[in-house]
């Protein structure tokens, strides 16, 4: 009966979209029980003939706690064992420019006063990974070369394009095929189309916008017939603040970096129009790169390797009835700056899995009841999961200033080292930075954004109140005290000022 009861409870869940997300949330899916098939547009990332889309040549990305913890509830000990063999750690930001005597200077600033770092990690290996255990799993099954083209969420009906007919059987040799699930998961990226034929049946809003920025991606090589291969410190994300555009280095095992030049888009089609420009262009706003990467590999790198968009999108909501939700990119595609599109796409995963296992609690074993659970579930997590998305989104752009600007700012550091002082001394206030909030946390992005307003707010009202008021407290003692003196000097200072001003302005008339 047991039996008989698991089988009825069984559900098939289609997953659109194998990147890291939808891997995940497989993975989640066939942990449950269900039936896991995943439909992905390329081809399988571990087959060495398939090209990989250039868009997702980021090669390296930071890992932090979000997406850890994501993987740590996907309840594969060996998923987390994986991650720590396979990351580096970056405990902070290494800041490098010229001094105004022509020296070069680097400036580390680390993360966390706790001495936390973020995970430097290849992303084509963690998704490679993720598809070899999902591979173990004998109720998932994959679909590579499977293009999502339409869905019915009434019916609970999709069609995709098969584009490699060459590795299907003649039934299904199709140009289109039609399948039926109970539940979808869109995990199809930026450009999504689950969320498109979402958009038919959800009332939803839709907001995009490109920046105007460029990224392109450079390789620094390591270091050969040497015992340290790293050029640079292996455990900083190297930033090169260029003001309005900026160059930065993650580190890889192998002891190369991937560095991303971010800059406007006048910047590359004035680099493009001459690529000659390139190595001054560097030495003046990216001081000591050119002695990293060869004049002519810059040249070569940017001539070679596409210059890409940045999207940031938000929407709400996520799902529709019990049908399909959206998640990642799909849901909430943000600007790179913060390191936590990844991040936030994994916890999605965890979150929405905490909000469906709540409600099929309530529904006690019975299995009619599975679809209304999930439709209240997924009601719960668009409401649940769209201010923290929309947070992220928000904190992300206002990052990139951070990045390329801030970090030389005396008032930025000041801020940084003041809550640091202040979560260590203080603990009690229960003070971090919004950086440590975001990066070394769970809590809801939502709630960091508050947090750190308010002790922002805090900051300024104390200096107001312990600097700014004594200040005038003082000048209105002096006031009243002297006023005679201080009158007469003050009338002098304007008297003065403005025969000044007179006999400029009778000087220019003659
Ligand atoms: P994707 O990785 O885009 O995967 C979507 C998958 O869906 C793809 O495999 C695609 O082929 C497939 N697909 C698309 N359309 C269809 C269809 N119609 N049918 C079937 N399948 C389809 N994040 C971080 O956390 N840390 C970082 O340091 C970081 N750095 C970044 C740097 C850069 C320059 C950029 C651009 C992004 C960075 N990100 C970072 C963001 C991160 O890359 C994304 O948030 C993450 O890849 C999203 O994963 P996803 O699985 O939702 O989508």
């Amino acid at each position: 009966f047991i039996g008989k009861m698991e089988e009825e409870r069984r559900q098939k869940v289609v997953v659109v979209g194998a990147g890291p997300v939808g891997s995940l949330a497989a993975l989640y899916a066939a942990n449950r029980g269900h039936d896991v098939e995943i439909y992905e547009l390329r081809g399988d990332l571990r087959d060495p003939s398939t090209t990989p889309l250039n868009f997702t040549r980021s090669i390296n990305l930071a890992l932090s706690e979000r997406g850890l913890n994501a993987m740590r509830h996907a309840n594969q000990p060996r998923l987390i064992d994986y991650v720590k063999g396979v990351t580096i750690p970056m405990r902070g930001r290494m800041i490098h420019g010229k001094r105004p005597d022509g020296k070069l200077y680097e400036e580390a600033q680390d993360y966390d006063i706790h001495g936390r770092s973020i995970l430097a990690i290849d992303r084509g290996d963690l998704n490679k990974r993720l598809l070899d255990m999902l591979e173990e799993m004998p109720n998932v099954t994959f679909f590579f070369n499977h293009k999502l083209t339409g869905a019915d969420f009434k019916r609970n009906k999709a069609w995709f394009e098969v584009k490699d007919e060459s590795t299907y059987n003649l039934r299904d040799r199709a140009r289109e095929i039609e399948i039926d699930f109970d539940f979808m998961i869109g995990a199809d990226g930026a450009h999504s189309a689950v969320r498109y034929h979402l958009m038919k049946f959800a009332r939803m809003d839709y907001q995009q916008e490109y920046i105007d920025t460029l990224w392109c991606e450079f390789q620094i090589a390591p270091r050969a017939e040497s015992k340290n291969k790293f050029r640079i410190s292996p455990n900083h994300l190297h930033i090169w603040p260029g003001k309005e555009f900026m160059f930065i280095a993650i580190p890889s095992e192998d002891g190369s970096f991937t560095c991303t030049l971010f800059a406007p888009v006048a910047i590359y089609e004035l680099l493009e129009s001459d690529s000659s420009q390139i190595p001054s262009f560097f030495d003046k706003y990216f001081p000591g790169v050119t002695s990293l990467i060869h004049p002519s590999d810059l040249i070569a790198q940017f001539q070679s390797n596409p210059h890409l968009p940045l999207i940031s999108i938000k929407c709400k909501p996520y799902h529709f009835s019990s049908s399909v939700v959206i998640l990642g990119d799909a849901a909430h595609a943000m600007v790179p700056f913060y390191g936590q599109g990844m991040n936030a796409g994994l916890e999605d995963v965890r979150i929405l899995f905490d909000i469906l296992d709540k409600h099929d609690r309530m529904t006690n074993d019975d299995s009619s009841l599975e679809a209304s659970a999930r439709e209240i579930a997924l009601a719960e997590y668009s409401a649940v999961r769209m201010p923290d998305a929309h947070a992220i989104n928000d904190l992300a752009l206002q990052n990139y200033i951070e990045m390329r600007s801030s970090v030389l700012s005396p008032v930025y550091r000041w801020r940084k080292a003041l809550e640091e002082w202040l979560s260590v001394y203080v603990p009690s206030l229960g003070w971090q930075t919004k950086y440590s909030r975001v990066s070394f946390g769970n809590e809801r992005y939502s709630e960091v954004v508050k947090k750190s307003d308010y002790q922002g707010q805090v900051l300024v009202r104390t200096l107001v109140g312990g600097v700014g008021l004594p200040m005038l407290a003082g000048g209105l003692f002096l006031w009243f005290r002297y006023k005679d003196a201080v009158g007469r000097a003050a009338y002098g200072v304007f008297y003065n000022f403005m025969g000044m001003v007179c006999r400029t302005i009778h000087g220019r008339r003659r």
